[in-house]
């Protein structure tokens, strides 16, 4: 395999982590979560790169090998049951010990950074255009102003166009749900803002909007029963985007003695096909078929 020269002078994992806990420290996670140095090498290897990425897949982490990464910090956690063995028959074992043979740290910051003030709610809510003002919906207590979990916004736009800047923001397809009454013209004044699964957080706000990544259709209808329509970006894209200006935060708060990559391979698992054409619609067949 061809190895990278490095012109970085690099970095001690114990150093890297102290500035990830510094920016998003993880007793700011949810009490369920599983964060902060997941994957802790036998022999320590100094850090001179550094992949991001949401989720550690086995796409991924081939990535992570063949760009000679000692780190990876990975936003959700791929160690979250307990494992109680590491075979080849999972993918998530087959993950632990690619970065255990290879002397690869990780570390998953996940909650933390959904509360962090300049973190993935915050970035999320960059796609609204005009914002007037921005508080968290459940305030982190004892933490700086602007902490907290999710993120309530007042603004003066049109539903339409807040459709257009989260398509533009996330470079992806949008799945609206309109509540009854609302119309592409409709004034939205506040709205309600969790990256990831987030209904359950936004399930009591009141809010002309929400916008979070996935729903089921039964928190759908309560939202749209309530008079509050719905945008869903997918999950992982709600929170993707946030990594690559987080790479050069990183990299400046290490001094650039790391080099900061965002992972290629680390997308979402689901991809909207809208408008298909019959030819396109001929190769799904065809992929179907073999
Ligand atoms: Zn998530």
């Amino acid at each position: 395999m061809l190895r990278r020269m490095s012109t970085y002078s690099g970095q001690k994992l114990a150093t890297v982590v102290k500035e990830l806990e510094n920016f998003a420290p993880i007793a700011w996670a949810e009490k369920w979560d599983n964060v902060g140095l997941l994957i802790e090498p036998h022999r320590e290897k100094q850090i001179q790169r550094i992949l991001l990425t949401n989720d550690l897949t086995e796409p991924v982490m081939s990535e992570a090998l063949a760009k000679d990464v000692q780190l990876i910090i990975s936003y959700h956690p791929p160690i979250f049951r307990p494992l109680t063995r590491i075979t080849r028959t999972n993918w998530k074992e087959r993950v632990v010990a690619a970065c255990l043979a290879n002397d690869v740290a990780l570390y998953s910051p996940h909650t933390a950074w959904d509360k962090a003030c300049g973190g993935v709610n915050d970035w999320l809510s960059r796609a609204l255009s005009k914002i007037i003002s921005i508080r968290p919906l459940e305030p982190e207590l004892g933490a700086p102003p602007g902490t907290g979990s999710g993120r309530y916004i007042e603004t003066k736009l049109e539903l339409s166009q807040v459709v257009d800047s989260l398509q533009r923001h996330i470079e992806n397809s949008v799945h609206v749900a309109l509540a009854v009454g609302h119309q592409p013209k409709t004034i939205i004044q506040s709205v309600g803002i969790c990256a990831g699964s987030g209904a359950s957080l936004l399930k009591n706000v009141q809010a002309d909007l929400i916008i979070t990544g996935e729903m089921s259709h039964h928190e759908l209808l309560d939202f749209t029963h309530n008079n509050t329509s719905v945008l869903l970006c997918n999950h992982s894209n709600s929170e993707r985007g946030f990594l690559k200006g987080f790479s050069s935060k990183l990299s400046e708060l290490l001094q650039g003695a790391c080099e900061v990559l965002v992972s290629d391979a680390d997308k979402d698992p689901l991809v909207t096909v809208a408008k298909a054409t019959i030819e396109e619609q001929n190769v799904f067949v065809d992929c179907y078929k073999q």
